[in-house]
């Protein structure tokens, strides 16, 4: 049944011959954080010699003429539109207005002007917490807007969740080839190590990597640690990104992550095994736990043939090696 439903997807997703060639002219909103830059390597590795960026100097995505003269001039074929304003969950709770309002002129700006200067196809990249609050697990792609969403990064997933109906718009009104793609928790190099605006994992390397450096007794951890997380490879994430770019080219959104999650406390036990440390863990519980679980059902995305290949121990340490070598602990 699972084989024949597969089987039924992948040819109801209409692979097209919208593979990119080498020479195809590709733009990477965002191409210096954590996904653009690790989807910009890729891109150079498997040889497209055609990929242009702006730096958020250059060209403020939240600006719609600029957008605009922007493709009027350039006319890219495609579009992997990883610019966002992300952040952890304390980031979120706090700057929500900055979180709606930067997500939402970045989408709509970028889809628009990329129907309008006939784009070949545009990879929108979501969250995994455009997911109702309470998801049945493992969450599936078609349980989106069934239930209230988790109030620490509502207004970000609200803008999340207006970017992949824009898509689907477009792709109904006009056959434009928008598919958007909603990656789980994501980490690796060029990841954001700011203890107030990151995420948990690159928040915790930095918490054990200090706390080994400077003796420390203990670490502190937020929340109970009973919440769980999966944690996808920023390269594993390239990979899949270029992966249905050139194989997927359906209306309906695609999960990318491993399918396997674990606990806070597993993560940072994981991390401390990684760094070398064996302080203990204090729990902040005045700090808030978040949504307690967002596994991603990654059937379609195996259907369609690709699997996460890196595990969560070699990522974290191939994270930690980045780190140490680009210095980015060194005020620790
Ligand atoms: P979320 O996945 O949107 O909830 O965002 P985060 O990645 O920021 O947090 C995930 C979970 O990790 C929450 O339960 C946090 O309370 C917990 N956590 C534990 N320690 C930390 C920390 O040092 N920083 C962050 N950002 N989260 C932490």
């Amino acid at each position: 049944m699972k084989k024949l439903y597969c089987l039924l997807f992948l040819l109801l997703s209409n692979c097209t011959d919208a593979v990119m060639n080498k020479n195809a002219k590709i733009y990477i909103p965002g191409h210096t954080g954590l996904v653009g830059s690790a989807l910009m390597k890729k891109l150079k590795k498997d040889g497209f010699n055609n990929i242009i960026v702006r730096t958020s100097k250059e060209l403020d995505l939240r600006n719609q003429a600029a957008v605009e003269a922007f493709f009027a001039q350039e006319k890219p074929e495609y579009i992997f539109l990883v610019a966002a304003k992300v952040g952890g969950i304390y980031a979120n709770k706090t700057y929500p207005a900055d979180f709606i309002y930067d997500n939402l002129l970045i989408s709509a700006n970028v889809i628009h002007a990329a129907h309008k200067h006939n784009a070949k196809k545009l990879l929108f990249f979501g969250s995994s917490c455009i997911y109702p609050r309470l998801c049945p697990q493992p969450m599936k792609e078609e349980y989106l807007l069934t239930g209230l969403l988790e109030k620490t990064n509502e207004a970000y997933a609200v803008a999340k969740i207006a970017g992949i109906t824009l898509c689907q718009s477009y792709n109904k009104q006009y056959g434009t080839h928008f598919i958007a793609c909603m990656p789980t928790n994501l980490y690796g190099p060029h990841d954001n190590f700011d203890l107030e605006k990151s995420h948990v994992l690159p928040a915790l390397l930095y918490k054990v990597y200090r706390a080994k450096k400077l003796n420390s007794p203990h670490v502190q951890v937020w929340g109970t640690g009973k919440p769980y997380r999966e944690f996808l490879y920023v390269e594993d994430l390239a990979d899949a990104a270029i992966f249905l770019m050139n194989n997927y080219d359906g209306n309906e959104i695609i999960n990318i992550g491993t399918g396997i999650d674990v606990t806070i406390k597993q993560l940072v036990e994981t991390i401390k095994k990684v760094v070398g440390y064996d302080g203990k863990l204090i729990f902040d519980t005045s700090k808030p736990d978040g949504t307690p679980r967002k596994l991603q059902n990654v059937d379609r995305l195996h259907a369609l043939g690709w699997k996460a290949p890196t595990s969560l121990v070699a990522g974290i340490e191939k994270t930690l090696a980045w780190c140490e070598k680009n210095h980015i602990f060194d005020q620790a």
